[in-house]
């Protein structure tokens, strides 16, 4: 079995879980897990990260902007990519709100978008597809 992220043999004595909808060598798992950790242990976003990887993006995931770390960025169009629980009261006019706000990121010009978790649970591959196509019209800039 070959890792997806980067394409080493995976061990015998390590058994991917397929955690992310891919397979990963142990390294690998690892530093997803580093990092999810860092972004509130939503494996979703890991699944997302390698769903946008799959159609050909290239995200990074967990990215450090030198104050904080965001979740998944599309660095080559300037795209950053936010995520937050619908579960948590107020959540959705927080977003909303932040949304609203941080649209564009003048200082760093960086365009936001805040995207809640629940899609990435229920809709994953349509909405990677979503950012696929906002990154295909970016790119006519
Ligand atoms: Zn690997």
């Amino acid at each position: 079995m070959i890792c997806f992220e980067c394409g080493n043999k995976i061990s015998d004595d390590f058994r991917s879980n397929g955690t992310f909808g891919v397979f990963l060598c142990e390294t690998h798992q690892n530093i997803m897990d580093v990092v999810l950790k860092k972004l509130g242990g939503h494996s979703d976003i890991g699944r997302f990260y390698f769903a946008l990887k799959k159609l050909g993006l290239d995200p990074f995931i967990g990215w450090w902007n030198g104050e904080r770390h965001v979740p998944i960025a599309i660095g080559r169009y300037r795209l950053n990519l936010e995520f937050y629980d619908t579960n948590l009261p107020h959540d959705h006019s927080l977003a909303l709100k932040r949304q609203q706000i941080e649209s564009y990121d003048h200082q760093r010009q960086f365009i936001c978008l805040h995207i809640p978790l629940a899609l990435l649970e229920d809709h994953l591959t349509h909405t990677a597809l979503l950012i696929h196509n906002i990154h295909e019209g970016l790119r006519a800039y």
